[in-house]
């Protein structure tokens, strides 16, 4: 089985060509053998959190490979609050934070709030990270994860590391956990394996912005043993998130 750990549906505004129908996104799955992908929804994380983690559970409904995460937005203290007090009875398994589209700093009082929640319920959270985003990249995260060390934390792109340095922060914090997706130079997958093991590692592609077949292929040819690579496609994701499948 593979799970894919990060994935939208809907349109996003910078990536025009991009179809993002959840029968889209089911396709693109189903082509590489995927079989289920944690969704939350461009609109969402564009400008409207309640109507677009609306749609997300719309399409979940409707196409079982659709796992529904919640996308919160901390700067709407009171909208964030009643998201996330339902979010159990409504079947979303995550939080999906992105502070580079809702300018903000995780390390933010309001992110901070929403961070406190999460951690204190144990629903794991993944943000968007980017190195050069300092409301989300490396120092952001150490500082979260440090704040919050039961938290629950997936670095989503895991940077999109060029340099080493979240890396680094996850040797330090045990509570981080790294997204793969959109990372695929050769020899920076395998020296991560190196230093951390394949414990905190977790397939994800962006679907639909980017080809799942992408990601799979640049797990797979790395030939680990099939239980240490089983572990990134799957089961990681299995039980962070708590999955029923
Ligand atoms: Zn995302």
């Amino acid at each position: 089985m593979i799970i894919d750990a990060h994935g939208h549906i809907g349109m996003f505004n910078s990536w025009p060509l991009v179809k993002g129908r959840p029968e889209d996104v089911v396709n693109m799955l189903c082509n590489e053998g995927i079989d289920y992908v944690l969704v939350s929804s461009a609109k969402a994380i564009a400008y409207d959190c309640p109507s677009g983690n609306a749609e997300v559970l719309e399409a979940a409904a409707k196409y079982k490979e659709i796992i529904p995460m919640l996308c919160i937005n901390p700067r709407r203290p009171e909208e964030a609050v009643a998201e996330l007090s339902t979010r159990q009875a409504r079947g979303f398994v995550g939080v999906k934070l992105h502070p580079s589209h809702h300018e903000y700093s995780l390390t933010s009082p309001a992110a901070r709030a929403v961070l406190e929640l999460c951690e204190e319920s144990q629903v794991p959270v993944l943000t968007h990270s980017a190195e050069d985003d300092p409301g989300c990249g490396p120092q952001a995260i150490a500082t979260i994860a440090e704040r919050h060390p039961d938290l629950l934390l997936i670095v989503g792109h895991a940077c999109l590391f060029s340099s080493r340095e979240v890396v680094d922060v996850a040797e330090e914090c045990p509570n981080v956990y790294l997204e793969l997706s959109v990372n695929y130079e050769a020899a920076k997958l395998e020296d991560t394996i190196e230093r951390l093991g394949c414990g905190r590692l977790l397939f994800g592609s962006d679907v639909p912005l980017h080809n799942p077949s992408v990601m799979v292929q640049r797990v797979k040819v790395i030939g680990l043993p099939k239980e240490e690579e089983n572990k990134i496609l799957c089961e990681n994701t299995r039980r962070l998130f708590q999955l029923s499948v």
